[in-house]
C-alpha cells in the first residue's frame, strides 16, 4: 500500500496537537480485559493504538484491565500478549489496572474527603429506582447525606472485609438530575469477595470501570485514551474523576467498533461457543478470534491490511467477512507455493505408460513469487489421483475437463485423451482410462495439440494422505446478534467439513506451520496445529474466488 491515505479524524487531532504542542510526548494504550482470548475487533483497536504511537513516535502501554476478579484469568493475559506480539506490535510498559489499586482507592478516598461521594446501604432494586428516567431527575438515596467522617469509616470498614459483597457500595456524589445518566451519583466501588488473578484475597473490594479506566490512563499519562463508541456518554464521566482529583489530564476520543458480517464479536458471546463446545476452543478455525485466525492460515500481515483498509469512522457500520478473506487470498497469492492435492479422489490409469516406470517432473513453486519460488520434483506414474468433478459421463456444453473422448492437460505433465471408464453396480464411475500423448510435456510440448482445460493430479503410488478441513462461515446469518431469539440458533450447521482421507503431493509431507499452500484450483490451505507427521491435517483457509457474492 504505498498511495498516499488521507488521515483519520484521531490522526487530524493528533497532528493538530503537535503542531500546537500540547503534548511532549504521544502515548496510547491497549486495555483489553483479561476474560477471553482477543478477536479480530481488538485487532482493530491494536493496530489503531499501536499504529499511531510508531507514526507520531512516542509508546503504547499494553494495559491489562483487570478490575473484575471473578472473570479474569492469567490463561487469558498470556493468550492475549501473544496475539498482540503476533500482529507484530511491541509495548513499552506491561501494565495492570490491578497494580493500581492502592492508588484507586486513595482516590475514592480524596472524593469522599471532598464531600463527593458517600456510601450507599441501598439495595440494588433502590439504586436503579432512585436513578429516574432520561427525563425525570433521579431521587436522593436516603444515605446521600452522610458525613465525610461516617464515609471514611464505612469504606474503611469495606476494605477491611466487615459486609458480605452487595450489602453497601461506594457512590460518587454528582447530579441527580443530570440528562447524562451516568452521572446520577454513580457506583464506584462494590465488595465483591473474590479471589484475583494477581491480588489474590488482598482486595475485596473493587472500582467499577468508570473509576478504574480513566485514572489509569491518567496515572499513565495516556494522552489519548481511544475506545469505541458505547463509551461516549462514559466521556464526561471520565473528566469528571480527573478533574475533581486534579490528575494527569488524559482525554478519551471514541471511534467506531469494527462489526463484520456472519460474525459474532464479543468476548462473552465467544466464550459461549467456547463453552458449549460448538466450536472446538477460542482457537477454533472458524472462530473471529486472533488465534483462530491465525491456526486458519491468517497472516499478520494479512490482518493488518485488513484494518488499514477499513480506516476508522465515527459512525456504526457493518463490514463484509469477504474483504477479510480478500486480505488473506491477496497476501497467500504472493507467498503460497502451488501443490497439488486432491480432495475427492477418482481414479485415472494412463493406458500406454508402463506399469511400474516412474518418471520426475519438475514443477514451479510460485508463478506470481519474484523468483518463482524455486521449482520441486512431482512423481508421475501410469496410476493417477484426479477429482472427482473433472469427469463428466455426458459433458455439458463448453466443458473443457474430462468425458469419453476429451483431451486435458495434466498440470505440470502431459496431454490425456480419456480412452474409458468403468463403473461400480450403482452406477458410480470408479476409474478412467486414459491414453498419454508422450511428446506434449509440459515445457516442451511438440505435439502441436491445443486443450482448453488443466487438471491437478498426484501419483497413486507417491501419494500421501491428509485429512482436509473446510471451512465455511460460522453464521447463516449477516448479524447473529441482532436476529430474534439467541445467536446461537443462527450458527451454520455446515460450517465444517472434514475430508478423512485426501491425496496430496509427496513434497507436502514437509510441510511447515505457520506457511501457506495453495491447492491448485482448490483454495489456499495451511497446516494445522494438531498435525502429526503421521496424520497430516490441513485447513483450508480460503478459497480461490470468493464463494459468495457480497451483498449490492
Ligand atoms: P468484548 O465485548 O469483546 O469483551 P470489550 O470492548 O469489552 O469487548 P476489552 O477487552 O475491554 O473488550 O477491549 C479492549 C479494547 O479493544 C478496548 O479499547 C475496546 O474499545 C477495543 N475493542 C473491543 N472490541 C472492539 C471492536 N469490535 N472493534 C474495535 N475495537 C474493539
Ligand atoms: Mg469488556
Amino acid at each position: 500500500m504505498s498511495e498516499e491515505k488521507s488521515l483519520n479524524f484521531i490522526e487530524e487531532l493528533i497532528e493538530n496537537d503537535l503542531r500546537t504542542g500540547k503534548y511532549e510526548t504521544l502515548v496510547t494504550r491497549f486495555p483489553p480485559e483479561p476474560n477471553g482470548y482477543l478477536h479480530i475487533g481488538h485487532a482493530k483497536a491494536i493496530c489503531l493504538n499501536f499504529g499511531l504511537t510508531q507514526k507520531y513516535g512516542g509508546y503504547t502501554n499494553l494495559r491489562f484491565d483487570d478490575t473484575n476478579p471473578v472473570t479474569e484469568k492469567t490463561e487469558y493475559v498470556n493468550s492475549q500478549q501473544e496475539d498482540i506480539k503476533w500482529l507484530g506490535f511491541n509495548w513499552k510498559n506491561e501494565l495492570y489496572a490491578s497494580d493500581y489499586f492502592d492508588q484507586l482507592y486513595a482516590f475514592a478516598l480524596k472524593l469522599i474527603t471532598k464531600g463527593l461521594a458517600y456510601v450507599d446501604h441501598s439495595t440494588a432494586e433502590e439504586i436503579a429506582e432512585q436513578k429516574g428516567t432520561p427525563t425525570a431527575p433521579g431521587k436522593p438515596s436516603a444515605y446521600r447525606n452522610r458525613s465525610i467522617a461516617e464515609n471514611l469509616d464505612l469504606f474503611a470498614r469495606m476494605k477491611n472485609g466487615e459486609f458480605g459483597d452487595g450489602v453497601c457500595i461506594l457512590r460518587a456524589k454528582i447530579d441527580l438530575s443530570s440528562p447524562n445518566m451516568l452521572m446520577r451519583d454513580p457506583i464506584i466501588y462494590r465488595i465483591k469477595h473474590a479471589n484475583h488473578h494477581r491480588t489474590g484475597n488482598a482486595w475485596c473490594i473493587y472500582p467499577m470501570y468508570d473509576f478504574a479506566h480513566g485514572q489509569s490512563d491518567s496515572i499513565e499519562q495516556i494522552t489519548h485514551s481511544i475506545c469505541t463508541l458505547e463509551y461516549v456518554s462514559h466521556r464526561e464521566l471520565y473528566d469528571w474523576f480527573i478533574d475533581e482529583l486534579e490528575i494527569f489530564p488524559s482525554k478519551q476520543y471514541e471511534f467506531a467498533r469494527l462489526n463484520l458480517t456472519y460474525t459474532v464479536m464479543s468476548k462473552r458471546k465467544l466464550m459461549q461457543l467456547v463453552n458449549e463446545n460448538l466450536v472446538s476452543g477460542w482457537d477454533d478455525p472458524r472462530m473471529p478470534t486472533i488465534s483462530g485466525l491465525r491456526r486458519r492460515g491468517y497472516s499478520p500481515e494479512s490482518i493488518k491490511e485488513f484494518c488499514e483498509r477499513i480506516g476508522i469512522a465515527k459512525r456504526e457500520n457493518l463490514i463484509e467477512l469477504s474483504l477479510l478473506e480478500f486480505c488473506i487470498r491477496e497476501d497467500l497469492n504472493k507467498s503460497a507455493n502451488r501443490v497439488m492435492a486432491v480432495l475427492d479422489p477418482i481414479k485415472l490409469v494412463i493406458t500406454n505408460f508402463q506399469t511400474g516406470k516412474e518418471e520426475i517432473l519438475i514443477g514451479e513453486n510460485n508463478p506470481e513469487a519474484e523468483d518463482k519460488g524455486g521449482t520441486r520434483e512431482i512423481p508421475f506414474s501410469n496410476e493417477l489421483w484426479i477429482e472427482r468433478e473433472d469427469f463428466m459421463e455426458e459433458p455439458a456444453k463448453k466443458w473443457f475437463r474430462l468425458a469419453p473422448g476429451a483431451l486435458v492437460r495434466l498440470k505440470h505433465a502431459y496431454i490425456v485423451k480419456c480412452e474409458d471408464f468403468k463403473k461400480d453396480a450403482n452406477g458410480n464411475v470408479t476409474e478412467i482410462h486414459c491414453a498419454y500423448i508422450p511428446e506434449s510435456k509440459s515445457g516442451e510440448d511438440t505435439s502441436g495439440i491445443n486443450v482448453k482445460g488443466t487438471i491437478h493430479w498426484v501419483s497413486a503410488r507417491h501419494a500421501k494422505t491428509a485429512e482436509v478441513r473446510l471451512y465455511d462461515r460460522l453464521f447463516t446469518v449477516e448479524s447473529p446478534d441482532s436476529e430474534d431469539g439467541d445467536f446461537k440458533e443462527y450458527l451454520n450447521p455446515d460450517s465444517m467439513q472434514v475430508i478423512k482421507q485426501a491425496y496430496i503431493e509427496p513434497c507436502l509431507t514437509q510441510a511447515k506451520q505457520g506457511l501457506g499452500y495453495q491447492f491448485i484450483r482448490k483454495g489456499y490451505f495451511c497446516v494445522d496445529k494438531d498435525s502429526t507427521p503421521e496424520q497430516l491435517i490441513f485447513n483450508r483457509t480460503v478459497g480461490l474466488k470468493e464463494a459468495w457474492k457480497p451483498k449490492a
